[in-house]
């Protein structure tokens, strides 16, 4: 039987009705969130990603500022800037759009801005908070699969949760956050032996490795829930017959753009597991969707406005 396809465009509309919500009620106390975008340099998968940003404060009628360094900037000039929105009030988040040029030391970039307007969650004092139980701005992609999660009625307490991938933006946060939910969390990473085993006990898999369509339906138990973060693009022709052959659909589209989109997770994992995120159109909304939220929360508590109870069950 085909599992159930976890909506993240259906949730992110969710959450953007909450958030209109939240954002009139500010606005009738004078108060219009606003978001700093640092667009270092011109790779285009970058714009995109800021432009994509930008679009929704537009649509939800948050402030944004866009600043757009050259790539030959300095670490102590892209410093500089930051330290400009910092102190700059009508701006409650700073997102600074990685990767940055290789002379840009991101570490002391991330590390710079204002943990208070961290709207990406990357600063140390907010991943601190997130292990110490006290979640304050917590990192995007993660937080938009516990809202899957938790608006799709997944169980958590108690279930075996394997996460495939340790990195800081996605695989680390996302195993607290299924640790205080109450999941027992195995984080998986390219060392670890047994991989397809391990992931076979899980009752529900986040797949966040940046691997194409590597979980095939061998690692997953069936009826388990899949979560796929990885977004990878195939432009291989001879890669996308191997895993498209029961998808004639994506196949006849790829064929017409010469690229198809692809997760971590194979699509014939469509008929074993029992629930599962689309590539594109699960994870991916979501992450947009939380930037925002955080921008909202940041102006918040910023000005020591309460949360509205939509948002306070939000991570
Ligand atoms: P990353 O920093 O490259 O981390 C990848 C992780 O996967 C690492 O921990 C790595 O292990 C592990 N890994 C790689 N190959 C593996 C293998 N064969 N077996 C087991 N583990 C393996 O990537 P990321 O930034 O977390 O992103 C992961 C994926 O999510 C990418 O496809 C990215 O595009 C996507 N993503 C999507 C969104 C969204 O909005 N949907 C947001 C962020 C990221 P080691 O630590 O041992 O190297």
């Amino acid at each position: 039987m085909a599992a159930r396809i976890l909506n993240g465009n259906a949730i992110r509309d969710q959450i953007y009705a909450e958030l209109a919500g939240e954002i009139a009620s500010l606005a009738g106390a004078g108060i219009r969130p606003g978001l700093a975008a640092v667009l270092v340099g011109d790779n285009p998968a970058s714009k995109l990603y800021v432009n994509s940003k930008i679009g929704a404060c537009a649509k939800l009628g948050l402030a944004s500022f866009l600043v757009t360094p050259p790539a030959s900037i300095s670490t102590n000039e892209l410093l500089g800037a930051v330290a400009e929105l910092n102190g700059r009030d009508e701006v409650d988040g700073i997102l600074v759009q990685m990767p940055l040029p290789r002379q840009v030391d991101a570490k002391k970039i991330l590390d710079a801005v204002d943990p208070a307007k961290d709207v990406d969650g990357f600063h140390p004092v907010n991943v601190g908070k997130l292990v110490a139980g006290r979640p304050n701005l917590v990192a995007c992609t993660p937080a938009g699969v516990m809202e899957i999660l938790r608006r799709s009625d997944i169980p958590l307490e108690g279930a075996n949760a394997v996460v495939m991938g340790r990195s800081d933006i996605v695989g680390k946060p996302m195993a607290i956050l299924l640790l205080h939910a109450n999941a027992t969390v195995t984080i998986c990473h390219s060392k670890t032996r047994d991989l397809e085993e391990t992931v076979r006990r899980a009752d529900l898999v986040v797949a966040a490795m940046g691997r194409a369509a590597m979980v095939t339906p061998g690692y997953i138990r069936p009826g388990a829930t899949v979560i796929d973060v990885g977004q990878n693009v195939i432009k291989d022709a001879a890669e996308a017959e191997r895993i498209f052959a029961n998808f004639p659909e994506k196949l006849q589209s790829f064929r017409t753009k010469g690229s198809v989109l692809v997760g971590d997770v194979h699509p014939d994992v469509v008929n074993t597991a029992g629930a599962f995120t689309p590539v594109p159109g699960g994870v991916g909304p979501l992450t947009i969707a939380m930037l925002m939220s955080n921008t909202v929360k940041a102006a918040r508590m910023r000005r020591g406005v309460r949360a509205p109870l939509a948002q306070a069950s939000r991570s």
